[in-house]
């Protein structure tokens, strides 16, 4: 099999951002994701960090192409969209620090203790460890239940600020009742 007359697509990306890779009539091959600046390709075979897209290349485009790759070879075989879709997290008992994937390096585990003070200070609960700043991280915001994924880089405050009273998508519980119910937004007056 000729891999350049072997079309595929990308389906819809999960909550972590997971491209699913596809040929023919539906038939998944395998998904692929970024993970701080490498893309990771996800298949029958488990997990492989490819790296850095080529210059001018787009991440996704040259994952994608991998897997193709690999399957026109027959390295991998197709798997189910469930397989390699993203599960949302549950929340059995404490997190750790860090993410599975995350090296345990002291630059880490620094990052990750002030992110999670943070995140206690602001009351959001986190479902896994510390993904990184540009992963996506799942979270439940205290106030008011709301759950989806957050992005550390986006959700600090800036230059020592606080992070802005607007919490999520859907509303949460209003500007004032935020002032009110995180202390530190308070002494910020
Ligand atoms: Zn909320």
């Amino acid at each position: 099999m000729n891999t350049a007359t072997l079309s595929y697509r990308l389906g819809t990306p999960d909550w972590e951002r997971r491209y699913p890779v596809l040929v023919g009539k539906d038939t998944v091959l395998g998904a692929v994701f970024r993970w701080h600046r490498d893309w990771i390709t996800l298949t029958s075979e488990g997990e492989r960090n490819i790296g850095r897209p080529e210059k001018g290349r787009r991440g996704v485009d040259q994952a994608a192409a991998h897997v193709v790759d690999e399957y026109a070879t027959g390295r991998i075989t197709p798997v189910s969209l469930a397989a390699v879709t993203a599960a949302v997290p549950t929340l059995d008992g404490p997190v750790s620090l860090l993410h599975p994937r995350m090296p345990q390096t002291p630059r880490n585990i620094e990052a990750a203790t002030k992110a999670l003070a943070a995140l206690a200070v602001h009351r959001w609960t986190p479902y896994t460890g510390f993904p990184g700043s540009d992963n996506p991280w799942w979270q439940e915001c205290q106030l008011c239940g709301w759950q989806g994924p957050r992005y550390w880089s986006h959700q600090r405050g800036r230059n020592g600020e606080l992070p802005s009273t607007h919490r999520h998508t859907g509303g949460c519980v209003g500007e004032e009742k935020v002032r009110e119910l995180i202390p530190a937004y308070q002494r910020q007056q």
